[in-house]
């Protein structure tokens, strides 16, 4: 038995999601488009899992986080899919694909064929199995990757009301669910091996600030060691973690976020793989003509950082790479490469940050980080390459996602940490983009000489150039 489509998404989370509007936005006819997902629900918005999902009072459930709210955009419900003729075969893996034979096969042995397929399959969680330790079927042991395990995470943390937990991993998915641990009135104990939390993006005084700030909530560090081994009862569940430096933690429940692995294992032996992902070019296009992968599982190269080539593993980026092939597929001679500008981003109690770029060269800091106001850029060869913002405004955010795309380029250091957000929010204002980076340097450093000067002019260009960017947005 089979089916045959001309576009296959294999995958049905965010990137599949944002793929399936903009088809439609396109045109796509009904009964061409298929989306085969593992999952027994139509893409949704994976973030709100550790997010809105947990909350204790008024949690999100689905329908309300279905694709495309994250982006403002409309919410792709299954009467949507149904609307546009859009097949969605769900609760259905694939086991094998052929990209020669352009075919797929799916665990119940239905064979679905195409003419262009789009890979979304995204990541799965590494299990602590992958570094040999046992135990990651006990039922209280929870990860968190997709809508099943985040309704386990509920019942577990239900059962477990007014106990303790202990978090494995101190990355965004360890974080997230620290907090709603703890808004779940639970004690919390965070254990990983680097010497502070987020150690991929932020610096040691970046992170004091979220662990003091979690340590103000009852959350207690157990740092530079990791998780060797659980003590169980009699009837499976986890009563304490060992830790390698001798530590004993009772516990009630475990959670593990200890990153991800992309999904790749399809095609591995028939398309280019790098980074851990399916190479692509800036169409999104793989090695093989015909296919194209975008989201978590797609490796591209990235314009801003000159081309190399990079797998991101964020929401952002999987709704932009997403769009983008769609793009490249129905409208080939209006699309170019993919520019575009990596960004993500993490909410906890009242906190939240923004991250642009790329955290790479010398940081400079600023801001009050005794009242959770406070950033920084990091400057690359002479230029800002990142920047972090916690507690900003939307104007701020967009400040300093601009001065990161615009490259800026840094001549005092010193200066630029002294103005902190001023900085970003200045450039944003004064400069003339299609200039490119010399017209910036020169703009941001005629401010410095005589502040005011060509401001209208700038401003009105500026807030052309703007105008176009928030539509694409
Ligand atoms: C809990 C959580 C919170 C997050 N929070 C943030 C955040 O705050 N900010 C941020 O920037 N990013 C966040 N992310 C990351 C973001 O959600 C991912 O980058 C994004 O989901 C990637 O989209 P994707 O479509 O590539 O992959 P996914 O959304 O993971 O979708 C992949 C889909 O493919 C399916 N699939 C895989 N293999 C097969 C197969 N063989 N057959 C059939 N189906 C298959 C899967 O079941 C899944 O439905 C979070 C992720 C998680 C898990």
């Amino acid at each position: 038995m089979g089916r045959a489509f001309v576009y296959v998404i294999l995958g049905g989370g965010v990137a599949a999601g944002y793929a399936a509007l903009e088809f439609a936005r396109r045109g796509v006819a009904h009964g061409e488009l298929c989306i085969i997902s593992e999952e027994s629900v139509p893409p949704y918005e994976r973030p709100a899992l550790s997010k809105g999902f947990l909350l204790p009072e008024d949690p999100a459930r689905l329908p309300s986080f279905h694709t495309c709210v994250g982006a403002n955009e409309e919410k792709l419900t299954p009467k949507w899919y149904r609307d546009h003729g859009i097949e969605l075969v769900l609760g259905t893996r694939v086991k094998s694909a052929d990209v020669n034979r352009k075919t797929l096969i799916t665990a119940v042995g239905e064979t679905i064929s195409y003419k262009i397929l789009i890979i979304a399959t995204g990541a799965r969680a590494l299990k602590i199995e992958e570094f040999g330790v046992r135990g990651s079927d006990a039922e209280n042991v929870c990860y968190l990757r997709n809508l099943a395990d985040a309704n386990r995470l509920v019942s577990v943390m239900q059962s477990c009301n007014g106990g303790n937990a202990v978090v494995i991993g101190g990355g965004y998915i360890g974080m997230e669910c620290a907090a709603a641990l703890v808004t779940n009135r639970i004690k919390v104990t965070m254990v990983f091996p680097e010497a502070h939390c987020m150690a991929r993006l932020f610096t040691p005084k970046i992170a004091d600030f979220y662990e003091d700030y979690y340590e103000s909530k009852g959350v207690n560090f157990i740092k530079g060691t990791v998780l060797t081994s659980f003590e169980n009862d009699s009837e499976g569940k986890v009563t304490a973690v060992i830790l390698k430096d001798g530590t004993r933690v009772p516990t009630q429940m475990v959670v593990i976020g200890i990153g991800i692995r992309a999904n790749t294992s399809l095609f591995e032996d028939q398309l280019t793989v790098e980074k851990g992902g399916i190479k692509v070019n800036g169409r999104m296009q793989t090695s093989n003509n015909s296919v194209y992968a975008v989201g978590d599982v797609a490796a591209f190269p990235v314009k801003l950082f000159g081309g190399d080539i990079r797998r991101l593993e964020h929401v952002d980026s999987a709704r932009k790479t997403a769009r983008h092939a769609v793009d490249a597929i129905m409208a080939p001679e209006k699309t170019g490469d993919l520019d575009y500008l990596p960004f993500f981003y993490s909410r906890v109690f009242t906190l939240s940050w923004q991250f642009y770029g790329e955290n790479k060269g010398e940081v400079l800091q600023y801001g009050d980080f005794s009242s959770g106001r406070f950033g920084a850029y990091w400057i690359d060869k002479g230029r800002i390459v990142g920047a972090f913002l916690e507690g900003g405004s939307r104007e701020e955010y967009e400040a300093i996602a601009k001065a990161v795309k615009l490259k800026v380029a840094v001549k005092d250091t010193a200066e630029v940490e002294r103005q902190g957000l001023e900085f970003a929010l200045k450039v944003s204002q004064l400069v003339i983009p299609e200039g490119g980076g010399v017209v910036v340097e020169k703009q941001v450093y005629n401010w410095h000489a005589a502040a005011g000067v060509a401001a209208a002019a700038s401003i009105a260009a500026f807030a052309y150039w703007y105008g176009r960017r928030r539509r694409r947005w």
